[in-house]
Formats: structure tokens, C-alpha cells, sequence
């Protein structure tokens, strides 16, 4: 085992991290009992928090680079460990020296994307309001009530542009007074971070919180529980606060005001996936099923996990980014289960959640199977 950092600097990178809660650890095994990798391969988290106690890190070891911050294990340990913290801090070390191992390299390539264009996918910024096109979508004004912030995938990857069109279709039927940022908006920069990319975030928040004031936001409508939970939770550290809602809690809203009425009948057995940062990382569960219970003739079922037992898609804590080799993939086992509670469609509410079972859905050849939908897409349907 090759020590590139020593022992005093990996303690205190994990102190400053917030990560110091590692040397409670008792070894009980508990994480290791819940996290997904062990149905795979061979994954310790209680491994890695012994070896970081003691400052013997192995930095090249690609282990540092599989949690995919699921939120799992931090619930079940009983010394409030924190994991994830923890992890970040360690990854922070390794990006510090530049070691990655094969596996994360396109990671490299992303910050370039990230802090040349602001977004993960290699597009110019200047395209960033294309999917908007042919919709009445304004740019934001001071005084508007909502800014509609879609985040990267759906304002670029042709799937998720489904998404970001379908949630301004509806605020428009809903007749919400909303507006768009286009270029001036940023990656939010959750997942950079949670590569250990500290910098890459901080650019990035700043850069977006810049645009919020000068603009005037006070409240803003996300498609995605990762910039969700990074505005609401981490912007906060830049002593800012906006109103954050998602879209899921929004149409709950809509939907319970009156401002919208589901009218058409949509016939589909559906299951619903709980994305990890809109579940497990900020208690939403609720709002997407009641939502889901409200349009007429669509029926619901539940998987074996959900709810604060979710299975991971695999795409957090940067992993959407990295490879995972076939036979290692959360998302495989997720369509697997969808399936077997008889859905014809598997809907969530998360950008990363679709990409993966996108992917795993067609390399599975279970395309003629299920689909997959984001709920706002269901709901343009029964509107
Ligand atoms: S569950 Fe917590 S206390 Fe138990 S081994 Fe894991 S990190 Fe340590
Ligand atoms: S947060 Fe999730 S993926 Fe990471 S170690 Fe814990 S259970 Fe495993």
C-alpha cells in the first residue's frame, strides 16, 4: 500500500471536511451490511474509516471512488459516523495529488467542461436555453414569482430536455409567473464537489449566487434533488438563503390549489423510485406518490425498497461521471425489481435516476419492457 499523503495531513483534510466524526467508529460493520456495493463486489466503508483513522490511506486505491453518497450507511450507524463526509474529504486528498484511478479519469475532462462552459457535458453556454425554444418561456425578471432553474441535463441531454420542456409546459398551464436564466445559469456543482473538487464548487456556487442576486431570485423552482439539495442545504454556507422547491412539491402544490386538474385518464401500472437526495437526504417521499395517487386511473406500486430503504441508482456522488463496469450496476437491479412489481413504467423525479435507467433499460434489452418518466412528463399527459 503506497502512502502519498501522510498522516498528519489526512487527518487534518478530514477534520476540515467535517469529516472528524471517523474516529467514533466502533467497526461494528452495519455500513457495509446496507451499502448496494456488497451485492456486487467486495466494498468496505468500515475499512476505509479504519484505515483514514489511523492516516493509512491508500490514495490510488480505486475503493475511494465507488460511494456513491446513497445516504445508506449514515442511517444505519450508530456512532454517526460520517460517511460521506468522511469519503469526500479523503477524495479531496487524491484530487489535490491528481491521482485517479482509470475508472475516474473522465472526471478531468468534466471540471474542464465545468469551469470553461458550466456544465458536465462538453456544451457551450451559449445553448444552454435551446430546449426552451417554441415555448413561452421568459428570461427572469426582477419581480417575477419563480425562477425555473432546470440544471444541466435537461437543459442539454436530449432526454432530459423532455423534462425541462414538460415542467414549462405545465407552470404555463398552471399560469405561474416564471423565468429562466439561460446562460447566466451554472452547474450547481453538487457532484463536483463530491469528487473532492472543493474549488470547482466554490466557482461554481459563487457564480451562480452572483446571478441570483443581481437578478433578484428569491424563490427557485429544480428539477433535480442534486441541485435541490446543494441550494438548500450548501449555499447556505455563502450566509444566502432562497426559497428552494422541487418540482415534486410544486406540482403537490399546483395540484392542491387548484391550479391544476388532472382531467385524463392515464391507464399505466407505474412504480415510483426514490431518488437518494430528494428521499433519504431530504425526507421528500411523500409529495411525488400523492401526486402520482391523484391522476385517475393510474395505479401504483411499490417495490420491495423504497422509501428511506431506496435503492441507489449509482449516478451520486460523482459516479454519473465514472465508468461501472456491466454486472456492477445499481440501476440494472432497480429495473429488475420495477419489473417484478409488474410497472410498466419506472418514474422518479431525478435527472442522474433517468440517465442510469435509460442506460441500464436499453443494455438490458428491456426496452420493450418498461419506461422510464420523470413525474412532471406524466403529468403534462394528464393535464
Ligand atoms: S456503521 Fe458506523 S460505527 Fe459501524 S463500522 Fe460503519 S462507520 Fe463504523
Ligand atoms: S453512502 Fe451508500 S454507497 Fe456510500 S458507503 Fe454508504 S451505503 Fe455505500
Amino acid at each position: 500500500m503506497e502512502n502519498v499523503a501522510d498522516y498528519k495531513e489526512i487527518i487534518d483534510v478530514i477534520k476540515a471536511s467535517g469529516g472528524d466524526a471517523f474516529k467514533s467508529c466502533f467497526q461494528c460493520g452495519l455500513c457495509d451490511t446496507v451499502c448496494p456495493w456488497n451485492r456486487f463486489r467486495t466494498f468496505s466503508m468500515r475499512k476505509l474509516v479504519r484505515q483514514a483513522t489511523f492516516g493509512l490511506t491508500d490514495i490510488e486505491s480505486e475503493d475511494l471512488w465507488l460511494c456513491t453518497t446513497c445516504g445508506r450507511c449514515p442511517q444505519q450507524c450508530p456512532r454517526d459516523v460520517k460517511q460521506i463526509e468522511s469519503g469526500v474529504a479523503l477524495r479531496r486528498i487524491a484530487t489535490e495529488y491528481g491521482v485517479f484511478p482509470a475508472s475516474v479519469k473522465p472526471i478531468r475532462a468534466i471540471r474542464g467542461s465545468l469551469m470553461g462552459e458550466g456544465n458536465p457535458l462538453n456544451e457551450e453556454r451559449k445553448s444552454r436555453a435551446d430546449w426552451a425554444k417554441g415555448l413561452s418561456v421568459k428570461p427572469f425578471t426582477e419581480g417575477m414569482e419563480i425562477l425555473y432553474f432546470p440544471g444541466c441535463y435537461p437543459s442539454y441531454d436530449p432526454r432530459l430536455k423532455k423534462v425541462a420542456r414538460a415542467t414549462a409546459n405545465i407552470l404555463n398551464k398552471a399560469g405561474v409567473d416564471f423565468g429562466i436564466l439561460g446562460e447566466k445559469e451554472n452547474c450547481c456543482g453538487e457532484s463536483i464537489r463530491k469528487t473532492g473538487d472543493e474549488e470547482a464548487y466554490l466557482r461554481l456556487a459563487r457564480e451562480n449566487i452572483k446571478a441570483f442576486i443581481d437578478n433578484g431570485v428569491k424563490k427557485i423552482l429544480v428539477s433535480s434533488p442534486h441541485c435541490y439539495h446543494t441550494f438548500k442545504n450548501e449555499y447556505p454556507e455563502f450566509m444566502v438563503h432562497f426559497e428552494i422547491i422541487h418540482t415534486s412539491q410544486y406540482l403537490f402544490e399546483l395540484i392542491n390549489d387548484g391550479k391544476l386538474e388532472l382531467k385524463n385518464e392515464y391507464r399505466k401500472k407505474v412504480t415510483y423510485h426514490d431518488p437518494c437526495y430528494l428521499g433519504r437526504h431530504n425526507g421528500i417521499y411523500d409529495e411525488p406518490r400523492e401526486v402520482l395517487k391523484k391522476i385517475p386511473g393510474l395505479e401504483l406500486n411499490e417495490m420491495i425498497e423504497s422509501r428511506e430503504d431506496s435503492l441507489c441508482c449509482g449516478g451520486g456522488g460523482g459516479r454519473i461521471w465514472m465508468e461501472t463496469q456491466k454486472g456492477e450496476r445499481f440501476s440494472d437491479l432497480r429495473i429488475e425489481q420495477a419489473i417484478e412489481v409488474g410497472a410498466e413504467e419506472l418514474v422518479t423525479c431525478c435527472p442522474y435516476c433517468i440517465t442510469m435507467f435509460e442506460d441500464s433499460r436499453l443494455t438490458m434489452g428491456a426496452d420493450d419492457k418498461i419506461e422510464i418518466k420523470d413525474l412532471t412528463e406524466i403529468i403534462q399527459e394528464a393535464i
